[in-house]
């Protein structure tokens, strides 16, 4: 995908992208053929009888669905080098770690050379199309991207996150250069071991770099509002770091220190100028634009559970385009963001037809019910015979199944999607929600989307106290007697006692699935119950995962605990400084 003069040749990965896309069906046959072909002889394949067959039909009636579970005592055989070719022909030889935001712990998964290049290909594609309409010249990349510490398993496995063991390879510091995004940061910063010496690093070097930075960016949308959030309460630091030439104490990491200092000098009048302009900001609205003068877009994930960040990350935006990435999972690439304008709530994520082999079940919601609104719809589902990618309807919800190079097989991923349209004869996926998290206490079921909407209608009211929600998550109290929902929100300074009240029974009341509803009229679920977090407990639990081996790049908030996460419900549980009580429904 390189021209002459080894610069990235966008018109022809568009190009390619484009004819791929007008027969994915045959694309798709062909990666299926390909999965196969090379993983035939996989202990696991041998084991469902396939003997050697290729093709879908065969495919789908020898490999069973699995989730995650099914699969663990294979890639157990693996971590611990019991047996490496379990899954794949190719000896496994590096391991992924999930966030671990869903289930309260991080799974295991295999990663190897071809995911790798899938994670390329997807970055090409998505910058492709996104540089054709918001051109950026040769420059560098705020990037918030951090890496998690790799460790050997037993079986002497190399063992991180995938965004970690993506970073650590030669491939991504090329197509990173090709593709104009070049960090401003030395490596040492982001594969520091600490990630909030690195945030602070990040911002440094930004700063210094700021004219001839292009864009912003993180994995998710969560690690550009965190940043920012920090910048608030470090800036006069780093303008003083600035304006001596010498980095603060708080950076302990030698290799760090060393990298960074190399690129502080003195600069008084870039320090003043940074503190103009802070100093101008009301309440830091336009933060970036005025930091980062040519910066032409802020990009990384938007969807689903980042969205409720939106507003937050318009706010220091300014009129700067927001642009968001591409879908994905620990477990493989799935979709690429190609139609870039459309703002991040309308955002679609087009499939790359040669990256794995795609399977949606169909999901429907129950006939009986009698409710019409579409968000409680997504509770209730009922499931069908998996379809393959071109035969996917436009309009309806379906979980992706994903077979890909790394030993995947016919692997529920557990997310919803719904089907917004096709690009040629690819379909284009909304992300609408994680299938396992769920508030439920009896007929009810409302998933982490519903409860983002509730939360978002309920937030609203605190605008008349300028108080503003940093982040919210739930969990179902079933220790009460009918159970009930228990909301937890950080603000971001004082609400009064009647706002917050007020928002406890709007939130209540918005939640719109039937069977919430009338169980809430008789009584059958108990007053919803609004808890007030200290400030700051969301960083707390954003360490707790960390120190479970989750990155910051790929941590998603969980909307809803489980009894499973036992120790984040035990900080939420001791960081509470009020609580309210809906009041009963009419
Ligand atoms: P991880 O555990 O870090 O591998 O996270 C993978 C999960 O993140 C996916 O299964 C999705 O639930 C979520 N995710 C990834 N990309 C997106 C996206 N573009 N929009 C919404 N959610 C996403």
């Amino acid at each position: 995908m390189l021209d002459k003069v080894g610069a990235f040749c966008q018109e022809k990965v568009i190009e390619e992208f484009e004819a791929k896309s007008r027969d994915a069906g045959k694309v798709q046959d062909n990666t299926l053929w390909r999965i196969l072909h090379e993983n035939g002889q996989s202990e696991y394949l041998q084991k469902c009888g396939l003997g050697g067959r290729t093709d879908p039909e065969s495919y789908r009636a020898y490999v069973p669905l699995v989730t995650h579970a099914d699969l663990e005592p294979y890639i157990q055989k693996i971590v611990n080098g019991e047996n490496k070719s379990a899954l794949t022909e190719k000896p496994i030889s590096t391991i992924s770690l999930s966030s671990g935001t869903t289930q309260g712990r991080p799974k295991f998964l295999p990663f190897n050379d071809e995911l790798v290049d899938n994670t390329m290909q997807i970055y090409r594609t998505s910058f492709a199309y996104r540089n054709r309409e918001f051109p950026i010249k040769s420059g560098r990349a705020l990037q918030f991207i951090y890496s998690s510490k790799q460790f050997k398993t037993e079986g002497g496995l190399l063992a991180g996150t995938a965004t970690t063991n993506v970073y650590n390879t030669d491939q991504f510091k090329a197509t990173m250069k090709d593709i104009l995004s070049q960090s401003c940061s030395p490596d040492e910063v982001i594969f520091g071991a600490d990630y909030k010496q690195s945030l602070y690093c990040h911002l440094l070097c930004g700063l210094i770099y700021s004219d001839e930075v292009q864009f912003i960016s993180s994995t998710f949308a969560h690690g550009i509002v965190h940043a920012f959030r920090t910048f608030e309460q470090v800036w006069e630091e780093l303008c003083e770091d600035i304006k001596e030439g010498v980095l603060s104490s708080r950076i302990t990491i030698p290799s760090m220190r060393i990298a960074v200092s190399k690129i502080l000098k003195p600069r008084p009048e870039l320090a003043a100028t940074i503190r103009r302009k802070c100093s101008s900001l009301n309440n830091w609205y336009g933060l970036v634009p005025q930091l980062w003068p040519n910066a032409k877009y802020i990009y990384g994930i938007m969807t689903g559970s980042m969205e409720p960040y939106l507003k937050k990350l318009r706010h220091y935006a300014g009129d700067l385009p927001l642009l968001s990435s591409d879908y994905g999972s620990s477990e493989g690439w799935i979709g690429a963001n190609v139609n870039t304008r459309a703002p991040p709530e309308e955002a679609v994520f087009t499939v790359l037809p040669d990256i794995g082999y795609f399977e949606f079940i169909p999901l429907r919601r129950d006939v009986g019910s009698e409710e019409t609104n579409l968000t409680a719809a997504l509770a209730v589902y009922n499931e069908f015979e998996p379809v393959g990618l071109t035969e996917v309807k436009v309009g309806e919800e379906y979980e992706v199944v994903v077979t890909n190079f790394a030993g995947l097989y016919r692997y529920r991923l557990g997310d919803v999607v719904k089907i917004k349209g096709f690009y040629n004869s690819i379909p284009q996926l909304q992300f609408i929600c994680r299938r396992s998290l769920l508030l439920t206490v009896n007929v009810d079921k409302n998933t982490e989307k519903d409860l983002q909407l509730a939360v978002e209608r309920a937030a609203e009211l605190l605008a008349k106290d300028m108080a503003e929600l940093v982040d919210f998550t739930s969990y179902v109290d079933m220790t009460s007697d009918p159970g009930h929902y228990v909301v937890f929100w950080e603000i971001n300074q004082e609400a009064s006692e009647s706002t917050l009240q007020d928002c406890c029974c709007c939130m209540d009341r918005s939640f719109l699935d039937a069977g919430y509803i009338s169980s809430r009229k008789s009584k059958t679920i108990g007053e919803l119950e609004l808890k007030i977090l200290q400030r700051g407990t969301f960083h707390r639990i954003l360490d707790h995962y960390l120190n479970l081996g989750s990155a910051v790049s790929q941590f998603k908030m969980p909307r809803c605990i489980g009894a499973s996460n036992q120790a984040v419900l035990e900080i939420l549980k001791n960081s509470v400084t009020k609580s309210y009580l809906s009041t009963a429904f009419g």
